[in-house]
């Protein structure tokens, strides 16, 4: 029930106003947004890389509706790339469709795409395609698999809660993709997604298992211990090395769980999310966890 209602106000124009305004719920941000500039994110990366993990950078955004400012995303993302060759990070990219224009033509979003990709590829990086509501799902595998005929540096994410989620994986490991797992972070109808947590963790041990044996590096992004000790269990039974693939995290997520792994061997990216768009990100975020919610009105009602 509040995850739904939080789910709901995360697309509220008015509330992300009121929210993204008001200097304690700024500073509050700052427990899953690594800053509003470049510059702070890239700090956040170097400091994910001196403690042994990888990172993934995301300029904040979503649903533009101009396509000035999906060309404003996309140069963003074009200079994320330059700066984190420059300043040798490892770490790659992660955007969403709805940022580069996919509600105002997927060709021009595919242009904008394959223009980033392009340059992910001049430097060897690459480009992490992010999952958004499942409106979007069918028109983001079918511009993956087009951007992938051209350039395969770019990749897929699957949400486990998904009903077609099985029969998306097959499709894009037929195109060589690496895919990004994750269990899905928005509302949806029992139409198109399992309502049950018990069904959401079943399918995405399932997906894990077609996955990491598929002979392609994926990314395994979960904070849930069962999650992952079901995919140490999965790597040790079909004896994949721990450099075939990674355990992905959201920054201030778990940060416990990110170091132990670090420590037993395992590759660990962390998603850092950073700009001024954060407000339906981290509406996002407080809808997962009543703890987080609690934090956030704690703060809130102190200052
Ligand atoms: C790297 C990465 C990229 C992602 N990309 C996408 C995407 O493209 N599209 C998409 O729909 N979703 C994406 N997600 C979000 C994902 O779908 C889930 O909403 C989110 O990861 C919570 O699910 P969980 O697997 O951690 O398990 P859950 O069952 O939600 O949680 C398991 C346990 O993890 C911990 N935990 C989980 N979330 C939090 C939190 N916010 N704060 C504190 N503790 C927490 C708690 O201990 C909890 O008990 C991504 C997640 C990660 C880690």
């Amino acid at each position: 029930m509040v995850r739904s209602i939080l789910l709901k106000l995360s697309e509220s124009k008015g509330f992300a106003h009121w929210v993204t305004t008001n200097s304690s719920t700024r500073r509050m941000s700052h427990r899953f947004v690594a800053g509003e500039t470049l510059d702070e994110a890239l700090q956040a990366a170097r400091q994910c890389n001196d403690a042994g993990m990888l990172a993934t950078l995301d300029y904040l955004g979503e649903n533009v509706s101009t396509a000035a400012d999906a060309q404003k995303a996309r140069d963003a993302y074009i200079e994320i790339f330059d700066r984190i060759f420059k300043e040798k990070l490892n770490a790659n990219v992660s955007c969403k469709l709805t940022q580069l224009g996919l509600d105002l033509s997927p060709e021009f979003c595919e242009g904008q795409v394959l223009s980033i990709a392009e340059r992910a590829a001049a430097y060897d990086n690459f480009l992490r395609i992010d999952m958004e509501s499942s409106i979007y799902t069918q028109r983001t595998v079918e511009l993956v698999k087009r951007v992938r005929t051209q350039t395969p540096t770019v990749g897929a994410v699957i949400q486990s809660y998904l009903y077609r989620s099985e029969s998306d994986v097959q499709d894009l490991l037929s195109y060589g993709c690496r895919i990004r797992l994750c269990k899905g972070a928005y509302k949806e109808s029992e139409e198109v997604a399992f309502p049950g947590k018990a069904d959401v963790d079943a399918n995405y041990v399932k997906l894990m298992r077609t996955l990491l044996p598929s002979g392609f590096y994926h990314g395994i992004a979960t904070h849930d211990p069962k999650m992952i000790a079901a995919t140490i269990r999965c790597a040790s039974e079909n004896d994949i090395s721990k450099d075939d693939f990674e355990f992905q995290m959201l920054y201030g997520v778990r940060t416990d769980l990110q170091r132990r792994l670090v420590h037993d061997g395992y590759r660990v990216r962390i998603y850092i999310p950073y700009g001024r768009d954060w407000f339906p990100y981290f509406m996002r975020r407080l809808a997962e966890r009543p703890a987080n919610l609690m934090f956030f009105l704690r703060n809130f009602l102190r200052s």
